[in-house]
């Protein structure tokens, strides 16, 4: 068994664990594996291990490794997209986690129209209002949700945060538990054609303490594929 798999392995065992702590089904939580900067063999190796999530956070890097690799795979879009890029993911990622703006929702949902689809997406939330991060600030959540709402090919299906850098990871217990109580305030709303039933949220390095708080998805990049290197 190479390191990959073996890496995957201890993640899925960690989610196993997490699981069972917080009285969770196992099947209710999503492996996104983050396949970002990391080459194409890497990810023919945990997909033999039978992983199908797979996240990207580039459009033209989701875009060429769907076009080489198995279509039942399911592909992610997590990171910032840039309307001129909707292009590329709309038709490609079952789900676009990182809506954080009324101009993107536009865009995906011409983009979704022109190809006669539903697009699935979440709605990022800024929970601890870093400046550095996108997203939609936590008290204009509904308000927006409310907005978006009304675009007929878009599928709003829950929430995304991104959580601060930490070393300890009961730092973010509270941006997930925000989070999940976020969520249950949008679904009081009852707003038309909006249910908010995934969570995604946690990464390597606080994945389980997402998943004690309610994560449906969790995107772990390094904990499987090893530390990045951005410098090719
Ligand atoms: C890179 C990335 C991840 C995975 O990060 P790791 O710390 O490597 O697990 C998760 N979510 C988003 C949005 C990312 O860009």
């Amino acid at each position: 068994m190479g390191i990959t798999a073996d890496n995957l392995k201890k993640v899925q065992s960690n989610i196993l664990r997490a699981c069972q702590k917080a009285g969770r089904n196992a099947e209710d939580v999503c492996l996104i594996a983050v396949s970002k900067t990391k080459p194409v063999t890497m990810i023919e190796e945990v997909l033999s291990e039978g992983v199908l999530d797979f996240g990207e956070n580039k459009p033209q890097e989701l875009r060429d490794k769907y076009d080489v690799l198995p279509k039942d795979l399911r592909w992610h879009m997590i990171g910032n997209l840039q309307r001129n890029k909707v292009k590329y993911v709309v038709g490609r990622a079952v789900m676009i986690h990182s809506v954080g703006s009324f101009e993107l929702a536009q865009e995906i949902q011409k983009e979704a129209a022109k190809k006669n689809l539903i697009m699935p997406c979440l709605i990022e939330v800024n929970m601890a209002k870093e400046a550095s991060k996108g997203g939609i600030m936590p008290e204009d959540a509904i308000d927006f949700i409310r907005s978006v709402s009304l675009f007929p090919n878009l599928h709003i299906e829950g929430l995304m945060t991104i959580a601060p850098y930490v070393l300890d990871p009961e730092e973010n217990r509270i941006y997930f538990r925000g989070l999940r109580n976020l969520a249950v305030d949008i679904n009081r709303e009852n707003i038309d054609n909006i249910c908010m039933r995934h969570l995604s949220m946690g990464m390597t390095g606080d994945y389980e303490v997402a998943i004690e708080e309610g994560a449906t998805m969790v995107r772990v990049g390094t904990g499987i594929f090893g530390e990045r290197n951005y410098v090719l």
